[in-house]
């Protein structure tokens, strides 16, 4: 496991369920450890304001679990932007095509049994967590019933399958984040766990920054932390003001 080193002017990105808390049985049931909000402030001093959070949640439950907090944030996987620290949020228009794949869903049968719908408004999300052997159903169900909607995109996560808009990812996200202060000019680092998070390491990449895989399966990033524990003692070696970072 290759350690993520910290650049000298550092813009960090965070995804959230998996990387800075426990996946839960439910996206409801997650524990967030006290002293995250905290620790995230701290770094944020550290790194003058550019650290975000970019998850496939709504920005309104991130900032629910960080309160205080209102930091910078992408959600929906970049359909929802905020990106300053307490600014408003911005959301790009969902797809139609969302009403008619949730219609589809609706009638299809698949929606029972522990294989639960959650309408996130710009993208709708399948969960089977509560029941895993119906996940080879659930992605050949929706692929059958999503094969004609050309502007929806696909996402496998764990034990979920979204559908949004196919131009939008956590990859454009942080392009975007990175085009303006306080990030702009910095190093990205992204730190994230699940194959959504990989659109995010493709760009930071590109970018000369560090990709860093939370956990356990395949990646294209070439720096890896256990869990979310070891993401924590990452924070808090950022967060050292002993730390040495270029100002
Ligand atoms: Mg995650």
């Amino acid at each position: 496991m290759t350690h993520p080193p910290i650049p000298s002017r550092p813009a960090v990105f965070l995804d959230f369920d998996g990387t800075l808390v426990d996946i839960a049985e439910t996206p409801d049931a997650i524990v967030v450890p006290p002293e995250l909000p905290d620790i995230l402030q701290r770094v944020q001093e550290r790194v003058e304001g550019a650290l975000a959070i970019v998850s496939g949640r709504r920005i309104a439950e991130i900032d629910h679990h960080l309160a205080p907090l209102a930091l910078p944030a992408a959600g929906l996987h970049g359909i929802e932007q905020r990106r300053r620290d307490g600014g408003a949020v911005l959301e790009m228009p969902a797809s139609e095509q969302l009403a008619v794949l949730h219609d589809r869903l609706a009638h299809s049968g698949l929606i029972s049994g522990g294989v639960s719908l959650e309408d996130k408004g710009a993208g709708l999300a399948v969960h089977y967590r509560r029941a895993p052997e119906r996940g080879d159903a659930v992605i050949d169900t929706l692929r059958d019933i999503a094969r004609d909607l050309d502007e929806l995109h696909l996402i496998e996560g764990k034990m979920v399958v979204e559908a949004k808009r196919g131009d939008v990812n956590k990859g454009t996200a942080i392009t975007d984040f990175m085009t303006a202060a306080p990030f702009l000019g910095r190093t990205p680092v992204f730190l994230g766990d699940d194959v959504t998070d990989e659109d995010g390491f493709r760009i930071v990449a590109g970018l000369d920054g560090v990709p860093v895989k939370v956990g356990d399966g395949f990646t294209d990033a070439p720096f890896r932390l256990a869990g979310s524990r070891a993401v924590m003692d990452w924070l808090h070696r950022l967060a050292n003001p002993e730390t040495s970072l270029a100002s």
